[in-house]
């Protein structure tokens, strides 16, 4: 009896499938005891990471669910900040995906007081950035709350927000999604046009058949009627010749071109010279297939050049997630759905592993003995990071450890499940090799502390431990905290502890009353530098 007390009430050595008396921790998905995170921290997760594919114990259906009820819950305490948070994390391009962004600003547009939905829809043209964004949020406020006032006028100020030119692209460019089309949205919306031009291109979206303007034989002279006349050209042009001039002469996107030129490497030539990074890095391998990427051209010298430029890695929001998707993909020499194969080059490969760490925000080394140490277990290998086919958060930890791997001269990385597991990867190799020898783990139990109990058993002097993980402990017979303050208390250290989530679920090792202790989100562009924040001591 009284050993049986002893160990349910001692607070130093907690077995993980009891709570730690006296704090908050609540039961996991999987049958252990973890700190619950806040309404705010489950806000940016969820900003981050979205819910697309669930995780290993909960449904994308019911992940979904979770996370739209922690954002209405910020949304009655502060919603005009929740707007704030969506747009500061949608502009600064620091998720893999907009959606959920788009999402929740939907949720505030339609469950906001006045001044949070007016601020929700003021800021729509920030967040959603292209028609398609614009299509997705049409979606959801749809569902949520109906057409009122609000929202035409909402959806009406999208359309006012760009100069003539830059609306024309998105017409063209984005044409339909989810069953809208522009005509759709802007019959509902019936914005009042602001010029004659202005006019005349809302009118040619609503009745096409009527714009005789864009079907004459010379072009308009002003660039916007310009660029819709040449897309109307693109569609009955019998010829490459014509195709390409019209791409060189009036910037058309891929998108405004007939499917059947696609093929062809003399338009991919043309469209490559002004194609926006993102549409590159998707369409490296399709490049690759039509014969215009190949080794020594001068389409892989441009490439690789974009690929490897910071600046406007950082101007087309480009996020580290699709440079590791591209290289996935673009390196296995066929496309995900089969269609086609091709022949990588080492240079582009290269590129894109550079890209990806290019990508993240300015890291600057933290100079601390960081030990970087990935949850192997069999949760992590299931459902996968913001949407990429085949990415579980297991393979994207390792990439992400990489980033702080490559910044830190005095790291060590490490991997466990119940226990310690042995992993042989170093800040040299190449993502997908990395990644590659992480998902021909066998799976097995998850203990959290072990990271901990390894350092102090072996007496390794650590002041930061980085943790990757999904926070659904179990498995251990004391509580990752407990280990921490035991490391500490022994060593002499204060060692810090980041823990870094890979899905969007509302668990944390890190005990929130614990200044040591910080919950960061996988996968954004701004964590590796918060981490290095954190490990001296900044933050
Ligand atoms: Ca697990």
């Amino acid at each position: 009896m009284t050993n049986y007390l002893n160990k349910l009430l001692n607070k130093n050595q907690t077995p993980q499938n009891l709570p730690i008396p006296g704090t908050a921790m609540r039961p996991n998905s999987a049958g252990g005891y973890s700190f619950a995170v806040d309404d705010w921290q489950r806000l940016h997760r969820f900003l981050i990471l979205g819910s697309e594919g669930g995780t290993y114990y909960i449904s994308e259906r019911a992940l979904t669910v979770e996370n739209a009820n922690a954002v209405l819950a910020c949304i009655q305490r502060d919603d005009e900040r929740v707007v704030r948070e969506i747009v500061a994390i949608s502009e600064a391009g620091r998720a893999p995906k907009n959606d959920p962004a788009i999402f929740a600003l939907a949720l505030v547009a339609s469950h906001g007081g006045t001044e949070a939905r007016r601020a929700a829809m003021a800021a729509l043209p920030q967040v959603c950035r292209t028609g398609t964004h614009l299509f997705q949020f049409a979606t959801y406020a749809q569902s949520m709350r109906g057409w009122g006032r609000g929202l035409r006028r909402g959806v009406a100020g999208w359309y006012h927000a760009r100069d003539a030119r830059g609306l024309v692209y998105q017409l063209v460019k984005y044409r339909q999604r989810d069953g809208w089309t522009h005509a759709d949205t802007l019959r509902l919306a019936h914005p009042k046009p602001s010029a004659e031009t202005q006019g005349m291109i809302f009118r040619w979206v609503t009745h096409r058949e009527d714009a005789a303007w864009a079907r004459d034989i010379t072009p308009p002279e002003d660039a916007a009627l310009a660029f819709i006349w040449a897309f109307e050209r693109a569609q009955a042009a019998q010829d490459v010749e014509t195709i390409v001039k019209l791409i060189e002469r009036y910037d058309l996107p891929r998108e405004a071109l007939p499917t059947q030129w696609l093929n062809e490497a003399a338009v991919w030539d043309a469209l490559l010279v002004k194609m926006p990074l993102t549409a590159m890095i998707r369409n490296l391998g399709v490049m690759a297939k039509v014969g215009l990427l190949r080794a020594h051209s001068a389409a892989e010298l441009r490439v690789v050049k974009r690929l490897t430029d910071s600046e406007a890695l950082r101007k087309a929001r480009v996020h580290p997630i699709a440079m590791l998707s591209a290289l996935r993909v673009y390196a296995q020499g066929r496309g995900v759905r089969g269609d086609g194969t091709w022949t990588p080059t080492s240079r582009v490969i290269d590129a894109l592993d550079e890209g990806f760490y290019r990508a993240f925000q300015n890291v600057e080394p933290s100079g601390q003995r960081v030990m970087l140490a990935l949850d192997v277990s069999g949760s992590m290998a299931a459902g996968v990071v913001a949407g990429v086919p085949g990415l579980t958060p297991r393979d994207a930890s390792a990439a992400m450890a990489l980033v702080t791997a490559r910044t830190e001269s005095n790291y060590s990385m490490s991997a466990f499940q119940g226990q310690m597991v042995e992993i042989n990867i170093s800040a040299r190799m190449r993502l997908d090799d990395v990644m590659k020898v992480i998902s021909g783990l066998p799976f097995g139990a998850t203990d959290c502390a072990q990271p901990m109990l390894y350092a102090l058993e072996r007496k390794l002097a650590v002041d930061t431990f980085v943790i990757y993980t999904d926070s659904e402990t179990w498995f251990g017979s004391i509580h990752p905290v407990q280990a921490l303050r035991q490391y500490r208390e022994q060593m002499g250290i204060a060692a810090r502890l980041v823990v870094v989530a890979m899905t969007s679920n509302g668990f944390s090792i890190a005990d929130p009353q614990d200044a040591g202790m910080l919950d960061v989100v996988g996968f954004d562009t701004a964590t590796p530098q918060m981490i290095t924040d954190f490990a001296r001591g900044q933050l």
